[in-house]
Parts: C-alpha cells; sequence; structure tokens
C-alpha cells in the first residue's frame, strides 16, 4: 500500500534521513523502533506528506509521489494526489489530538463529512459502529476531557477507521498512556492487526511490535539499521546498536 525507496530528509544541516526504504504491504503490520531522534515521527510524516523530503520516492498503492522541482525546492506538483493520499493513510498521534470544543462522535464524523463529503446520516451510523468496535459506544456525546487517556486514543483510532483508510499510521499510540490504560488501546490494535489491516507503528512498546508486526525495523540515525521478522530480529539481533537498544527497552 506504501512504499518508500531511498528516502533523504533534512531540517537544514541536519540530516534526519539518510536513505530510508520501507514497505507495507497490503495486509501487513510494520513496526518501526528505534532510539530517541533517530527519525521514525520523521519518516511517518513523510509517508503521508506532512513533510517535504529531498529525494527518493514515495509511491502509495503503486503509484509514485510527483515532484516539482528538486533537492531543497521538493514539493509535491499534485494537490489532488496529496489528498487523496493523506486521507487513505489516517494517522493517529501519540497526544490523540481530539478537538476539545467537539464530542466525541463529532471528532470522528468530522473529515469524512467535511474532507470526504459523505452523507451525514451515513457517517454517523459508521461512527458509532467503529466507537462501539473500539469500545466506547458510550461515550459518543461526552467532551474528550471527559474521558480517560485510553479512552481518548481509543476514539482517536475510532475517527481514524471513519475515514476508511487504506493503512494506519500510528506515532507511539500508547506512550502517553498509564499502563493499565496502555493495555485497551494495545487490545484494540491487535484486534485490527487480526482482521488484516495495513499499518505503520511507531513503538518503544516492543511485546506490541513482538506480537502484532509481520516486519520490525530498527532505525539509527536516520538509516535502517536492521530489519526483519519479529522473532528474528528480537530473538537473534545481529548488530551491536539493535542489541544495545533491546537491552535498554526492557
Ligand atoms: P522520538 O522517539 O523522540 O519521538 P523520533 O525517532 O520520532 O524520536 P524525529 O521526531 O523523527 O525522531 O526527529 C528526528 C530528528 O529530527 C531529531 O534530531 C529532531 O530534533 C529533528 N527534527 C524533528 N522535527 C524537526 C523540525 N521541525 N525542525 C528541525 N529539526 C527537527
Ligand atoms: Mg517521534
Amino acid at each position: 500500500v506504501i512504499e518508500i525507496r531511498n528516502l533523504h530528509k533534512s531540517y537544514g544541516p541536519l540530516e534526519v534521513l539518510r536513505g530510508v526504504d520501507i514497505t507495507a504491504p497490503q495486509g501487513h503490520v510494520v513496526a518501526m523502533i528505534g532510539s530517541s531522534g533517530s527519525g521514525k515521527s520523521t519518516l511517518l510524516r513523510c509517508c503521508n506528506l506532512l513533510e517535504d523530503s529531498q529525494q527518493g520516492d514515495v509511491i502509495f498503492c503503486g503509484e509514485p509521489v510527483r515532484w516539482r522541482g528538486t533537492g531543497m525546492g521538493r514539493h509535491p506538483a499534485d494537490r489532488a494526489q496529496v489528498t487523496r493520499i493523506r486521507t487513505n493513510l489516517a494517522m493517529v498521534f501519540q497526544s490523540f489530538n481530539l478537538w476539545s470544543h467537539m464530542t466525541v462522535l463529532q471528532n470522528v464524523m468530522e473529515a469524512p463529512v467535511t474532507v470526504l463529503k459523505r452523507d451525514p446520516q451515513e457517517v454517523e451510523a459508521a461512527a458509532r459502529a467503529y466507537l462501539a468496535k473500539v469500545g466506547i459506544a458510550d461515550k459518543a456525546d461526552a467532551w474528550p476531557a471527559q474521558l480517560s487517556g485510553g479512552q481518548q486514543q481509543r476514539a482517536a483510532i475510532a475517527r481514524a477507521l471513519c475515514m476508511e483508510p487504506k493503512a494506519l499510521l500510528f506515532d507511539e499510540p500508547t506512550s502517553a498512556l498509564d499502563p493499565e490504560l496502555e493495555q485497551e488501546v494495545v487490545r484494540v490494535i491487535k484486534a485490527l492487526a487480526e482482521e488484516g489491516r495495513t499499518m505503520i507503528i511507531v513503538t518503544h512498546d516492543m511485546k506490541l511490535a513482538a506480537d502484532v508486526a509481520h516486519h520490525v525495523v530498527f532505525l539509527h540515525q536516520g538509516r535502517i539499521e536492521e530489519e526483519g521478522p519479529p522473532e528474528r530480529l528480537f530473538g537473534d539481533p545481529q548488530s551491536e546498536r539493535l542489541r544495545g537498544f533491546l537491552s535498554h527497552a526492557q
């Protein structure tokens, strides 16, 4: 569904991504791990074109992003393509990012109605179904501030699902949560993996990565240091850096 090839990204003189390749085929879950500052969030944001890059390809469902200009002056050339990609790669953030002035139901309905121009009645039915799926059907009319962190994150996941995206991108979805609330979000992510959703998950939760991912990527200073199936990567890490990282991770 989403493929990145040889991506380079700098902020001024700082090279944050130095030739990264990552592929999330249909139905696959890719987990991305690595220490703070290794470029995980940046790479995720490059997937849905929230960030520009200087070199390399971003390919969505076989369709390469068309760029205008080169190097530092490179931008996506086709706004319609950007919108198509963004609405099909729904992002879930560490900090939930719900709109505080809207109820939970309104949050879930907002983008499908205003961006995708779907019929509000149909969207409401779908939104309620997704809220039920993540276990918070009874919170539809609550305000975000009235929800626990775990409930807010599940509302954010329902909001992403309601876009009916081709893939979901998670950036540390459980890091802001207390351990007991973390588990209710982990359960939802596991259920999504079981139903064959395509996902890229940035996480510091190695157990989550081991449980749901088909493929794990270890990023170090903007490069992929090591990657492979979770059993191999966690069971028999080759690189010294990955071994060091894993020994500190739990
Ligand atoms: P963390 O685990 O802490 O979330 P990360 O792997 O997600 O880290 P990124 O957020 O991708 O790391 O950041 C990679 C590098 O890019 C860091 O050195 C960071 O300081 C830098 N960076 C990120 N965003 C910007 C920005 N808008 N301007 C300048 N530098 C940035
Ligand atoms: Mg990050």
